[in-house]
């Protein structure tokens, strides 16, 4: 493993439990340690070739500025979380936050907190269901694909093959292209889940009616294990364990093996995405 560390970041911020603290602010030092499991700068001697420290040195900045935390637990953990996300190249981060000046009557330093935090502990297998049946059907889901693809949070991507399918709910409208995909990433559940929507926007997907006609659909069904359920997101998605046009992408992949309701009008075609 390879290190790079930015030693006693001095940054002002407004991380505290009493209210002068939130308000008045003070100086906090951040030291932050990144490991690479290999630079490849130490042998091409090229800055794209390592981590910028300049760019973790802005993190750390606006971590601090932006933040009203009362812990500096909290805060820390923010800084690392955020580290992680920036890089995937980063596989863990050790932040050491100090606050001199912390509001205890007596003579130190500075008060301390370090905390450490591993990419796998942020990073979650997510699988989302996507289907076409507007426009060139097979080019909306490349395009898709492509866009997820081209996300730094987005690692590992695979996808299964192209299955024709009728639609399902409302029938007056033309057959479906769906497929599945599965990733890695270090996006939040809410995250992924506006960046879905951004690509159906830049796809052009216009709402008209439920489950209607949509040049573009992206569903969350899985992320880790966890299971999430409130106004805007339900994992697992509710109806996955119902659709074939789900379930038999999904057993390709691996990720189910359990009955699949029989559905004549779900059939996998030979082309493919790329
Ligand atoms: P559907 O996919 O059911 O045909 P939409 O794509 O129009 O319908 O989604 C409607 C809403 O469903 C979205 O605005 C979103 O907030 C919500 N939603 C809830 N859970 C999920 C999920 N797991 N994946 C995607 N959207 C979800
Ligand atoms: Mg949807």
């Amino acid at each position: 493993m390879d290190f790079i560390t930015l030693k006693r970041c001095k940054v002002y911020g407004y991380t505290g439990c009493l209210d002068f603290e939130k308000e008045k602010g003070q100086y906090f030092y951040v030291t932050c340690k990144l490991g690479i499991s290999s630079i490849e700068g130490k042998l091409t001697d090229r800055l794209e070739d390592t981590i910028d420290y300049a760019s973790i040195f802005e993190i750390i900045k606006d971590t601090v500025e932006s933040s009203r935390f009362n812990l500096i637990e909290k805060l820390a953990s923010e800084i690392s979380f955020r580290v992680l996300k920036n890089d995937s190249r980063i596989e863990e981060v050790h932040v050491l936050v100090e606050k001199p000046d912390a509001p205890v009557d007596g003579d130190f330093d500075a008060m301390m907190v370090e905390i450490s935090q591993t990419r796998s502990e942020i990073c979650h297998k997510a699988v989302l269901s996507l289907g076409s049946n507007m426009g060139d059907r097979q080019e909306n889901l490349q395009q898709a694909i492509d866009l997820l693809r081209g996300n730094k949070e987005i690692d590992k991507l695979r996808f299964a093959s192209l299955y024709e399918t009728q639609p399902v709910g409302y029938d007056d409208q033309p057959d479906f292209l769906n497929t599945c995909v599965e990733f890695e990433t270090t996006l939040t559940p809410h995250e992924l889940l506006l960046f879905t929507q951004s690509i159906e926007k830049t796809l052009h997907r216009v709402k008209t009616i439920v489950n209607g006609p949509r040049t573009i659909d992206l569903d969350i069904l899985l992320y880790g294990t966890q299971r999430y359920d409130d106004n805007d997101l339900v994992i697992p998605h509710p109806r996955m364990y119902e659709r074939a046009f789900v379930l038999r992408p999904l057993n390709e992949l691996g990720l189910y093996e359990g009955e699949i309701p029989e559905d004549k009008y779900v059939r996998k075609i030979e082309e493919s995405l790329i």
